[in-house]
């Protein structure tokens, strides 16, 4: 299902003072036919654009009309260097085609560092070895930024028993290990490497600082931020992707002020506050208040 360019219009529109969107759902943000589209407008508004894609589509012409855009940030989906390892975990994929997308994406920035070109790795004890490698391919084929996460599934019993003995925070030991490594060739290369940390609240005990979402005490996403799903359902983050289980409202038939204002979002936001204990937030990465 595609999100309609005048639906798009009709949930921005509602937000006057919006500074940041960033434009991706559970799929990928290219299949979208009108991306481009609403890039562009939002980019004329002033509002600072971000997607995150797996690259696949990203052709000469594609690269062209992104960078045009003017488009701030493109994270690419990048879990492996090896090419083996990268086409088993993201099935589908070609490796060649996402290192041919990534070049000429460099090559047709607008200047250096526009748009921002960052690799989002997603980690699981399968993969979890070839992250340090990552940073060097970023560094080799001019990515700016590395962002790492474990792997996690929020609210899906039969997807998280596939996980058993995938999660990183059964194995903290060597993830510290590898963390530690792919830090430091981040910090010889100038890349800014940012970890989000582990689920429950990074108790890993790693040394590197998890991604605090630009503040120590609050989730950013409770209270600056919402996640609005292609068919209009609110809800506080990507965590939360089935509307069907839980949502806050839907802005394409509410106006946005009554969802962010009424009881299920304010009693959302007191809990957090409050430190209540919230089932779907506990497997989350972001540290707790
Ligand atoms: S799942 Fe995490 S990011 Fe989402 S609202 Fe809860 S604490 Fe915030």
């Amino acid at each position: 299902m595609d999100l309609l360019f005048s639906d798009f219009v009709k949930i921005v529109e509602q937000f006057p003072y919006l500074k940041r969107i960033h434009l991706q759902g559970i799929g990928e943000p290219l299949l979208c036919r009108d991306l481009l589209q609403m890039v562009h407008y939002c980019t004329g508004r002033g509002i600072a654009v971000g997607t995150t894609t797996n690259a696949m589509l990203i052709d000469e012409s594609v690269a062209r009309q992104l960078v045009a855009s003017g488009i701030d940030s493109v994270t690419v989906s990048f879990d492996s260097s090896s090419p083996s390892t990268f086409e088993r975990i993201r099935r589908g994929s070609c490796f060649d085609t996402i290192r041919r997308s990534v070049q000429t994406l460099v090559e047709h920035r607008r200047e250096p560092g526009k748009p921002r070109l960052s690799f989002l790795f997603t980690g699981t004890t399968e993969n979890i070895h070839d992250l340090p490698d990552v940073v060097t391919t970023a560094h080799e084929w001019g990515i700016g930024h590395v962002f790492a996460q474990e792997a996690l599934i929020f609210g899906e019993d039969a997807l998280d028993q596939r996980m058993t003995g995938l999660k990183l925070s059964e194995n903290p030991e060597s993830t510290r290990t590898v963390l530690r490594e792919a830090a430091r060739r981040a910090t010889e290369y100038g890349i800014p490497f940012e970890w989000f940390g582990l689920r429950n609240g990074g108790a890993i005990g790693t040394d590197i600082p998890p991604y605090l979402h630009g503040d120590v005490r609050l989730c950013r996403n409770a209270f600056r931020s919402c996640y609005i799903t292609v068919d209009g359902y609110v809800v506080p983050c990507s965590c939360y992707p089935d509307p069907e289980k839980f949502n806050f409202g839907n802005i394409l038939k509410e106006n946005f002020s009554e969802i962010w204002n009424g009881e299920k979002y304010v009693a959302f936001r007191r809990a957090k506050l409050s430190g209540q204990a919230i089932p779907l937030c506990s497997e989350c990465t972001v540290p707790k208040l």
